[in-house]
């Protein structure tokens, strides 16, 4: 499942090849995503120029310049790709597809496609005044990468709770965009069990748990993300954080600490768990 730097690699890539193009068709073969596409898309933005796309969590933002939002999350499998000048018959999968040109030449065409094959992501428009719209980043937490993040109230959010660690970080209110992937290696990395209860943690080990979870995730932005399964970047290349990771899906092989300990896979709330018993406690 793409997790912040996997969303960070697509936002960047196609904030590049969309910014300030004006749309000039959208097609939408299937309007029932995990949010039903509204059918006012098409009227809504054609015509209209794109500000900039951003990311917030997992979720892609396109800006357009009439107060209107495209809002697209890529669930376990989405992907967007993007095409210039000659386009591909569309194919089973591609839900919806977005031609644009640029303002004084009509000629440079470009297009972005949201394929998903299993649809448990979405993709669809909001008025930027829409409660709709406000309510989908109601509840998220601060960003993992903004600049001088709250690593105080960090602390105090995991110290009062009895959870263990690894479900208060996919608490997406506490911090936001991480999943399986990375919390794994973080923990790793801060050597802290993921089964270590968040009032057992004191605010030592919660500042150096968040330099890891930076470290992590800066890291795997600059390597294009992890392709695990079937998510691919923008430009429809494989990222390369694949091959830094320690612990996820590294079952049964050595620890990289060298501590001479298998990595083990455990099952904590339903998901696979990965760490090294002897360097995380
Ligand atoms: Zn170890």
């Amino acid at each position: 499942m793409p997790e912040l730097p996997e969303v960070e690699t697509v936002t960047s890539g196609l904030n590049f090849a969309i910014k300030n193009l004006i749309v000039k068709k959208v097609h939408v073969s299937r309007y029932d995503l995990r949010i039903t596409v509204s059918k006012k898309i098409k009227s809504v933005v054609n015509n209209v120029k794109v500000i900039g796309v951003t990311r917030r969590a997992k979720y892609g933002i396109i800006q357009f310049d009439n107060h209107y939002s495209v809002v697209f999350h890529l669930g376990m499998s989405g992907r967007i790709i993007i095409e210039r000048n000659k386009f591909k018959p569309l194919q089973k999968h591609d839900h919806v597809s977005m031609e644009f040109i640029e303002q004084n030449n009509i000629k440079a065409k470009v297009r972005f496609i949201f394929r998903d094959p299993r649809r448990f992501g979405f993709f669809n428009i909001y008025q930027n005044e829409d409660n709709n719209y406000k309510n989908i980043f109601k509840n998220l937490g601060p960003e993992p990468l903004q600049k001088s993040f709250p690593v105080k109230d960090f602390y105090e959010n995991i110290n009062k709770k009895i959870s263990s660690i690894k479900s208060l970080l996919l608490n997406q209110s506490i911090i936001s965009g991480l999943g399986n992937i990375y919390i794994c290696e973080s923990l790793f990395l801060a050597k802290i069990s993921p089964f270590t209860l968040g009032c057992n943690l004191n605010l030592k080990d919660i500042s150096y748990l968040y330099s890891k979870i930076e470290e992590v995730l800066n890291k795997a932005i600059k390597e294009g993300g992890t392709t695990i399964q079937d998510h691919k970047n923008v430009s429809g290349e494989i990222g390369y954080f694949q091959n830094y990771l320690s612990v996820y899906n590294r079952e049964n092989n050595k620890c990289k600490n060298n501590c001479k300990s298998l990595i083990k896979r455990d099952i904590q709330n339903g998901r696979s768990t990965y760490y090294c018993p002897k360097c995380q406690k």
